[in-house]
């Protein structure tokens, strides 16, 4: 690739996200050994930038994509040896903290802690643990907005994992099908208990529901308080996050503020 001119002045490129100085810095070299140097040193600067960049990115909760990142083998462990190896690891922090161990207060701790991942607040990573759904035919023709507001949820934020609560709030039109209403619960429930990003769990929900209900009709809005923003760097006690998603028909006017005066 033909490098482009720069002046001496100009910052150097981003390239997804990190700073790309080896294409300028590469200009300058005139021995073989000042470019070995050179290019050790650029590859520990952009290590140190890459660096930089995951912590911008944990601590401003960025969401990386749609997708939870899984592993391909994440199910090969059954429940069963996940929680007995979360139990040996989490036992060995507690640990590093210094807790005494053989107290009759902490000795189920790492067990117990260990089970809660992986039955409860995480169970939603399985899809064997999604909720099937069945579909009713629409037999009145309702074709007006069905609103769901006020669905309480717990998650994990993935980059502090402490947790996120708050409500959502989900409408759709119906095609030819509805759901039972607690399935629209279930839904919300299961993609919240993962390690999530508020963006990421806002578009999940939003994706299966009109893959669930065969419409592009769907409209969510979460509105959440996060543990990490609270009780830990800047402490902010009131204040929640809201996210939406749009999709169909709520990206008209008229039915988006038809949704939005429901659920104030
Ligand atoms: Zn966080």
């Amino acid at each position: 690739m033909k490098l482009k001119e720069t002046s001496s002045n100009a910052q150097p490129k981003k390239v997804n996200g990190i700073h790309n100085h080896d294409k300028q810095d590469s200009q300058n070299f005139t021995t073989s050994t000042n470019k070995k140097k050179q290019v050790k040193k650029t590859k520990e600067k952009l290590l140190t930038h890459k660096q930089e960049d995951l912590e911008i990115i944990g601590e401003n909760h960025i969401a990386t994509s749609i997708e939870t990142p899984l592993r391909k083998d994440a199910f090969e462990l059954d429940d069963d040896t996940k929680i007995e190896k979360i139990a040996v690891h989490f036992k060995e922090i507690m640990d590093i903290l210094g807790l005494d161990l053989t107290d009759d207060s902490l000795q189920g701790t790492p067990k117990r802690v260990a089970k809660m991942y992986v039955q409860e607040i995480f169970k939603g990573l399985n899809p064997e643990n999604k909720p099937a759904t069945k579909m009713f035919e629409n037999k009145f023709g309702y074709n007006q907005l069905l609103v769901e507001k006020n669905i309480s949820f717990h998650s994990h934020c993935e980059h502090h994992f402490v947790p996120i609560h708050g409500k959502a709030h989900i409408a759709y039109i119906s095609n030819e099908g509805v759901i039972g209403l607690s399935k629209l619960h279930r839904i919300v429930d299961y993609f919240a208990r993962r390690p999530q990003v508020q963006e990421r769990l806002t578009n999940q929900i939003g994706e299966e529901l009109k893959k669930m209900l065969g419409t592009e009709d769907i409209a969510v809005v979460l509105d959440a308080a996060h543990m990490c923003v609270s009780m830990r760097g800047i402490k902010d006690q009131t204040s929640t996050t809201i996210t939406s998603f749009y999709s169909g028909k709520f990206n008209e006017e008229a039915t988006r503020t038809e949704f939005l005066k429901y659920i104030q």
